[in-house]
């Protein structure tokens, strides 16, 4: 539950909604006056910190992209979540660094030189530094095998002073990346790739998740949304994000149905759905007009040009609750990552 982001006045949005009225379909005027007000209240937000911005930085959509559009639904603040999630950690970890003399520590293993692989581990050891945690960066050729990689990956498992191992996906296509993965002692696993965290969330014992779905988890818990007995529909089963994520709904007592490239009538089932979720990878893919009246609308895709895997415009209008692309789903991955770091090295003390 993230307080603030439900209190009164906290649904100003531009070209949105003001406490829980509708603007876009009143006069220009007040379309003007709505803008002012929220341009204000970044302003102040800007000194306030997480909350105070949080309704501000929910206009994550960029402004050229919000006027115009006839926006009904909440917008949900990914930003602000993950930013109080961050400093959530940053206070925990400074208090682990004074009690134990060392800091929490995240290894980042990148293979080859993708740019977008490159820019997401930058991301990544630059919120490490952001929360007082120790970030170790391993790099390897394009050309390694998976041998070595397996071989580097098990001296980081077996490294007392390494908490957490991240393995950037997608490793190149030579490198057997299940049998890396697989080399990350269960304990380090806070990328929740490995089978054993599969497993133990799929039991429901403890373990590690998989980071961007338990984001969303924590995003829709943040908004209140009830889960139990809701129709959610998953669009995508990959296993790192679309059927883990169903399994965390499922958990949560919500009914789920997964649809991926071989289901038929993905409108039909989406239409029927009070929460969508997209993990597909393909831009706009879910129209707007599928989506029902008053549903909740989570987008984890991200496709080039900043775009999710629904249709914004038209899904914003008849949703309740919708992630923008990006300022939405994508920053709460980072901030589990952490989180799950922190828990790994505090388990770690404590044996
Ligand atoms: P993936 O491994 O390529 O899986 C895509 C899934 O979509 C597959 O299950 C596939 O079905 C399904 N699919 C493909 N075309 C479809 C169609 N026309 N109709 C219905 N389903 C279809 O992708 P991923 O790794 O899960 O990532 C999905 C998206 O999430 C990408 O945009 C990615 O960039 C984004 N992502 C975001 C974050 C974040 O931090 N926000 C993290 C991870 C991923 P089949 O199984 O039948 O092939």
């Amino acid at each position: 539950m993230c307080p603030g982001l439900h209190e009164p006045g906290a649904h100003l949005s531009v070209g949105g909604t003001i406490g829980r009225r509708c603007i876009t379909r009143h006069s220009p005027e007040l379309r003007l006056l709505a803008y002012a007000v929220a341009a204000r209240l970044a302003k102040v937000g800007n000194h306030r910190g997480v909350h105070a911005g949080a309704d501000i930085d929910r206009l994550g959509v960029p402004r050229s992209r919000s006027r115009g559009l006839n926006v009904s639904a909440h917008i949900i603040d990914g930003r602000a979540v993950a930013a109080k999630l961050l400093h959530n950690i940053g206070r925990k970890t400074a208090q682990f660094t004074e009690v134990h003399g060392r800091r929490p520590c995240l290894a980042a293993v990148l293979v080859g030189d993708d740019p977008a692989s490159q820019t997401y581990v930058r991301m990544k050891r630059n919120r490490c530094a952001e929360v007082g945690m120790e970030s170790r960066y391993i790099e390897l050729p394009s050309e390694t095998t998976t041998a070595e990689l397996v071989a580097e990956i098990n001296a980081l498992s077996a490294d007392p002073t390494v908490d957490g191992i991240l393995l950037q996906h997608p490793v190149p296509g030579h490198i057997d990346e299940r049998a890396a993965f697989e080399a990350i002692a269960p304990w380090k696993d806070v990328d929740g790739v490995t089978m054993h965290s599969f497993a133990a969330m799929a039991f429901g014992e403890n373990g590690f998740h998989s980071c961007t779905p338990g984001g969303i988890l924590r995003l829709l818990d943040a908004y209140n949304v009830p889960l139990a007995g809701k129709n959610v529909v998953v669009v995508g089963r990959s296993p790192i994000l679309g059927k883990p994520v169903g399994m965390l709904l499922l958990a949560r007592d919500a009914t789920v149905t997964y649809c991926h490239s071989r289901s038929r009538n993905l409108a039909g089932h989406v239409r029927n759905a009070d929460i969508v979720v997209a993990a597909v990878g393909r831009p706009a893919l879910i129209r707007g007009e599928w989506i029902k009246q008053g549903a909740v609308v989570m987008d984890a895709g991200y496709n080039p040009g900043n775009v999710g895997d629904v249709d914004y415009s038209g899904a914003a209008e008849r949703a309740r609750l919708i992630t923008p692309v990006p300022g939405g789903v994508g920053p709460m991955t980072i901030a589990v990552l952490l989180e799950q770091t922190l828990s790994a090295a505090e388990a770690t003390v404590s044996r």
